[in-house]
């Protein structure tokens, strides 16, 4: 079976377009998993209630463009209240037997695995995701986070703070393209850690943090404990501005980011931000294996991950023939209707996401790259897996974060060059090296500056291991003792 490979004239631009060879009966998720709701309130101290003011705004299906209901837009009043509902809820939650609180925990964990197909539908729809990986990736991995933080509770000092503390109240912000998952990240450490939460969600995509807050309602979670206040980036702002709240978690953009650190003040701050990830591939490689790393690193989630391997640095002298492979394993990349469980690729999360990446790859071509591309459907919310091929570490699109289905390929000739160009970046989130030497990989990694680095695979998160930036990717981990660490303080003795 082979692809269709067309090149079409697109103005003065070529572009090499894979189509397809492989046909495939829809399979479609059972949406009535998830029972519409034309409305989705605020959570504040067990309660599901309306913003104080009234004001709503609408929550979409991205590959539809269906509303999903109203969701009540939460303004500073409401911060005001949701943060004292927490200061309260933190002194009901750290009153309990720490194996208590380790119950509640596990609790929470087992009804996501029991209502895991509710989450996962929910999630596609708000998000545009595809159903196979909201089903396999983000939901278990939540679940998870409660599962292996439940562990925590009653074990701080291992954490290696003396007399470990909580900090209060902790104002949690995320961002639209793991929505749950990255709630999770919070919640479930800080809850740990005897935290009460105030989360606010992105405006795209707040519905299953509102799920999420009643299941943790439906398993014992005393009121106050967890708040969830839908809203805009004045939401976010209010939260962290609020002298009630003494750790701020922040997941999103760097310039965001930035901002929070200054209002942060002495309080304590984790910021998980952008990034600019390089898969790094020696000839000496497991090329089938690295081919399957690369896709998977950049084509994860259309692309929208912090940690993607966007950048492709491959050793010369198999250039030609790792990009060829490249081609036709894009061509076997479905993208689609997102609740299809065939589907590889979903939705872009929106029309303002979709447009900036299309302005990325249009300057990269004005800049003299070379695209190829899969096939979408001819809609805006679609964007075909993309590469481009001749890039240079001097041209924006080396350099810019494009969160899209977009990697950009250049070369090198030895394992220092590759470092250096690698290295080329403001930020410093994850990469990835690709190498059969053993001693040569780990090198590599030596010398790259990123939180983390993956060899020989890509893309792997777990409760257990520490995740987290360098530069302009942030500061903190999330996961594993250190990310459990940023949740506590030290008390007297
Ligand atoms: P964003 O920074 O615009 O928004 C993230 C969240 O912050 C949203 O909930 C938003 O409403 C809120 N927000 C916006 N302005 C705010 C303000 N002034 N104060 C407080 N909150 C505010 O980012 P985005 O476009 O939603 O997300 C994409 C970015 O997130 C990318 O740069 C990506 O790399 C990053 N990200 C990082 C990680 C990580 O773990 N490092 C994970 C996922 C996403």
């Amino acid at each position: 079976m082979s692809e269709k490979i067309s090149i079409q004239e697109n103005g003065d631009e070529d572009r090499v377009v894979v189509e397809p060879a492989m046909k495939y009966d829809v399979a479609r998720e059972d949406i009535t998993f998830h029972t519409p709701r034309t409305e989705w309130y605020a959570f504040i101290n067990g309660e599901s209630v309306s913003a104080i003011d009234g004001t709503w705004f609408e929550s979409t299906n991205p590959a539809t463009g269906e509303s999903l209901g109203r969701v009540a837009r939460c303004g500073a009043q409401d911060v005001d209240i949701a943060v004292r509902s927490a200061q309260v809820g933190q002194q009901r939650w750290v009153a309990m037997d720490p194996s208590e609180r380790s119950e509640v925990m596990y609790r929470i964990s087992r009804i996501m695995q029991e209502r895991a197909r509710e989450f996962a539908v929910l999630e596609t729809l708000d998000n545009g995701k595809s159903i196979r990986e909201t089903r396999d990736i983000d939901v278990p991995l939540a679940a998870e986070w409660f599962f292996s933080h439940a562990g925590w509770c009653d074990k701080l000092e291992w954490t290696g703070v003396r007399n470990p503390q909580p900090h209060g109240v902790v104002g949690a912000v995320v961002p639209w393209n793991f929505p749950l998952l990255m709630a999770a990240w919070k919640i479930a450490p800080a809850l740990a850690g005897g935290n009460s939460v105030v989360l606010k969600p992105a405006e795209t995509t707040p519905l299953t943090a509102l799920l999420l807050a009643e299941v943790c309602r439906d398993a014992g979670l005393p009121n106050g404990v967890l708040n969830v206040i839908p809203g805009y980036g004045d939401t976010g702002e209010a939260l962290m501005r609020h002298p009630g709240v003494s750790k701020l978690a922040f997941t999103g953009s760097t310039a965001v980011g930035k901002k929070l650190r200054s209002i942060a003040g002495d309080r304590p701050i984790t910021l998980e931000l952008g990034g600019k990830g390089s898969n790094i591939v020696f000839a000496d490689c497991d090329i089938d294996a690295a081919v399957e790393g690369v896709v998977w690193g950049i084509y994860m989630n259309q692309g929208h991950v912090c940690c993607a391997g966007s950048r492709l640095i491959v050793q010369e002298s198999i250039h030609d023939d790792f990009v060829q492979r490249l081609e036709s394993r894009m061509a076997r990349i479905r993208v689609g209707d997102p609740m299809d469980k065939n589907t590889d690729m979903g939705a872009i999360n929106s029309t303002r996401q979709a447009d900036m990446i299309r302005g990325h790859i249009a300057r990269a071509v004005e800049q003299g790259a070379y695209v190829i591309e899969g096939v979408a459907p001819q809609s805006s919310c679609y964007i075909a897996p993309t590469m481009l091929v001749g890039v240079h570490p001097g041209m924006d699109v080396w350099q810019d974060e494009v969160f899209g289905p977009v990697l950009s390929v250049s070369s090198f000739r030895t394992a220092e060059e590759a470092v250096e160009i690698a290295n080329r970046t403001r930020y410093g989130l994850a990469n990835g090296v690709w190498s059969s030497d053993g001693a040569l990989a780990l090198w590599v990694a030596s010398k790259l500056r990123s939180g983390v680095v993956w060899l020989n695979t890509y893309n792997m998160f777990d409760s257990s291991s520490p995740f987290g930036g360098v530069r302009e990717s942030g500061y903190g981990r999330e996961g594993g003792v250190t990310g459990m660490r940023a949740y506590v303080k030290g008390g007297a003795r």
